[in-house]
């Protein structure tokens, strides 16, 4: 059958680097076609008609033309430019991070339409949330997982099959699940995992992130549950997610700023738009180290 020289399909851009004086290589997530690589012409020209319709974190409706190495962008039109999330420091970094695990796990020419619409609804929750995105993170990571073959295991030890109770259980990166008590002590690279968290995860697993959201988590939790997660990605990776590291010297530098008085995220008008002056001097240097 005759190949299509000319094809429409929703995307995201993931990643850009320059071609050129004039070009940019942009790296796609469509919903049909998996990751695509694509040349966008004369975008970085001032008055270029593609402009933000190809800019990292921007849902798209695009015509491509199919190249002998790489496809065209011949036209891009914003569907939604999710313009509350670009405006924050903390949650365009979290939009990032959620790029680079779909980056990380989408595969090149391999439709997944239900990873397509987990990665928007992440950025339509990030717009909308208010309370720090740690959750919606979370929620993310868990389906994400699963959606590629890595649902962790949290309802039998991977070690003996046993049920876990409520005693002490652990967590095993290696093996992709939890590790009951007796199995656990005896595995040296697993981690403890505390009741509470078990639960979140195991609610989380199966919830919409509406659902997710209504759970209380605190500080102490919040981190439990990052780490044992971030932990698990690493493992299955077999290298760090660089934006993990940045999002949490952001949280450092709020806390620490917090406690000196001097910065405190989302608590009132002049620290939000500290925050906001903090974003634009930061965010041109974060789209270029994620565009790298
Ligand atoms: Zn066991």
């Amino acid at each position: 059958m005759r190949q299509l020289r000319v094809y429409q399909t929703q995307a995201v851009v993931i990643k850009q680097t320059g071609l050129g004086e004039a070009d940019k290589i942009l790296t796609l997530f469509t919903p049909d076609l998996g990751k695509v690589k694509a040349v966008a012409k004369g975008v970085r020209r001032p008055g270029s008609k593609l402009g933000g319709a190809v800019e990292p974190l921007t849902h798209s409706l695009m015509t491509l033309a199919k190249g002998r190495n790489l496809d065209i962008v011949t036209q891009s039109q914003i569907i939604d430019g999710f313009a509350t999330l670009k405006s924050d420091l903390w949650k365009v970094s979290c939009g990032f991070y959620v790029l680079e695990l779909v980056d990380a796990f989408a595969v090149e020419g391999s439709a997944n339409r239900d990873m397509f619409e987990l990665a928007l609804d992440a950025f339509r929750y990030l717009c909308q949330d208010e309370d720090g995105g740690d959750t919606i993170l979370r929620h993310f990571e868990l389906h994400l997982l699963s959606m590629v073959g890595y649902c962790p295991q949290l309802h039998r030890c991977v070690g003996c099959s046993s049920s876990i109770g409520s005693q002490r259980n652990f967590f095993s990166a290696e093996q992709g699940g939890l590790l009951c008590s007796c199995c656990g002590s005896r595995d040296g690279s697993s981690h403890i995992l505390s009741l509470r968290a078990l639960k979140v995860l195991r609610l989380w697993q199966k919830s919409s992130y509406p659902e997710a959201s209504r759970v209380k988590v605190d500080g102490k939790l919040a981190e439990e549950l990052q780490q044992v997660i971030s932990q698990y990605i690493r493992y299955i990776l077999q290298r760090e997610v660089k934006s993990t590291k940045w999002l949490q010297e952001l949280k450092k530098f709020a806390v620490d700023n917090t406690r000196r008085g001097v910065y405190n995220a989302r608590q009132s008008s002049k620290t939000v738009s500290d925050e906001r002056k903090l974003c634009r001097l930061i965010t041109p240097g974060l789209s270029k180290k994620f565009n790298a």
